[in-house]
């Protein structure tokens, strides 16, 4: 692995910087990035974001979420482009279609906290042992001169904590999450506005379809698993899109004894999306594992191709099995 010394060095010696998270963006992933392009401007230097998929709309409240490029804008002139930073990602496919971009780019920084990351850049910053993205960024900036943080850039990296840890709540939280967020705080941002922002601008159609949702909730026998299944039909029905589906795994996993949550979801090019979320020792990240996904050992999900009744069968009674063997 890198150190921050020899990533700045990179940034140093460099001018035109594109950035990029994964499919179906989440806080991290998009605060991540604006917290990174803000730094490299006071640095000087000409970053632009490129990424699949369009910010789900709770973000749309970040500094610069209207910097955002996506590949159909067609804008980006791939050949004066030195360096790709790619942020929160455990493999290239997870940055979808703007791999079309960057597997041209010479120079490849890959910066991310999954434990399952597998070194695919030219420089390699993981720490599993961070929150997110955003801790392994102050840390880095820290590195560089703490007073570069701003109040915009402190809003983008406390949405990258609060969103990846549950506001506080998962096991990914330690004291320097803590402290970073505190350090944060004292740049004048306020953070009940920013889980304001965030967490109670539902839409009528988002609430919709998380009732439908919690009418599909099952449980096991034991209580150990609990699942809930969103079809394109429920979306449609409630006239929900899809970036609103986010958030609904967390209640199932609410219930008491559950062990293990998952969602099973069908995704608009007929694939079935599987999220998994655990509250104690079961590594979800080692199952995902075994359908070519991936995450955190209590956050991680899947893609698979196939019917969704079959899928979900195949992945419960796995589940089951590995549950059971475990106890
Ligand atoms: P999600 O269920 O999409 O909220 O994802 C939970 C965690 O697992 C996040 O950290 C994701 O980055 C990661 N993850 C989700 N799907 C995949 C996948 N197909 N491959 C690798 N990691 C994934
Ligand atoms: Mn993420
Ligand atoms: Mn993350």
């Amino acid at each position: 692995m890198n150190n921050f010394d020899e990533i700045t060095e990179v940034v140093r010696k460099n001018n035109n910087f594109l950035i990029t998270s994964h499919i179906n963006l989440d806080g991290d992933g998009i605060g991540s990035e604006l917290a990174l392009y803000f730094i490299l401007k006071k640095l000087n230097k000409n970053p632009i974001i490129l990424n699949q998929s369009r910010l789900p709309g709770v973000y749309n409240f970040l500094p610069g979420s209207n910097k955002v490029h996506y590949l159909e804008d067609n804008c980006i002139d791939t050949k004066s482009i030195n360096v790709g930073i790619v942020l929160d990602c455990s493999n290239v496919e997870r940055i979808g279609k703007t791999y079309e971009i960057f597997k041209d780019i010479k120079t490849i920084i890959n910066i991310d906290h999954h434990k399952s990351n597998e070194n695919f850049g030219s420089l390699n910053y993981i720490d599993c042992s961070a929150s997110s993205v955003g801790e392994i960024l102050y840390e880095l900036i820290k590195s560089i001169n703490l007073d570069l943080i701003d109040e915009k850039i402190s809003t983008c990296l406390f949405t990258a904590i609060l969103t990846d840890t549950g506001s506080f709540r998962y096991s990914n939280v330690s004291s320097k999450t803590f402290e970073i967020a505190s350090y944060l705080t004292s740049k004048g941002i306020k953070p009940s506005l920013i889980a304001n922002n965030i967490y109670n601008r539902k839409t009528y159609p988002g609430l919709k379809l998380l009732g439908e949702a919690l009418l599909t909730l099952e449980v096991n026998e034991s209580n150990y698993v609990s699942w809930i299944t969103i079809t394109r039909k429920m979306l449609n029905d409630a006239k929900a899109n899809d970036g609103e589906i986010e958030g609904i795994i967390d209640f199932a996993t609410t219930l008491n004894n559950v062990e293990v949550s998952i969602l099973f979801r069908e995704t608009k090019d007929n694939k079935i999306k599987v999220s998994f979320r655990s509250k104690g020792n079961f590594d979800v990240n080692k199952f995902a594992g075994k359908f070519e996904g991936g995450g955190h050992p209590n956050a991680a999900g899947c893609l698979c191709s196939g019917k969704l009744d079959e899928i979900k069968e195949k992945i419960l009674s796995l589940i089951f099995s590995d549950i059971k063997y475990q106890e």
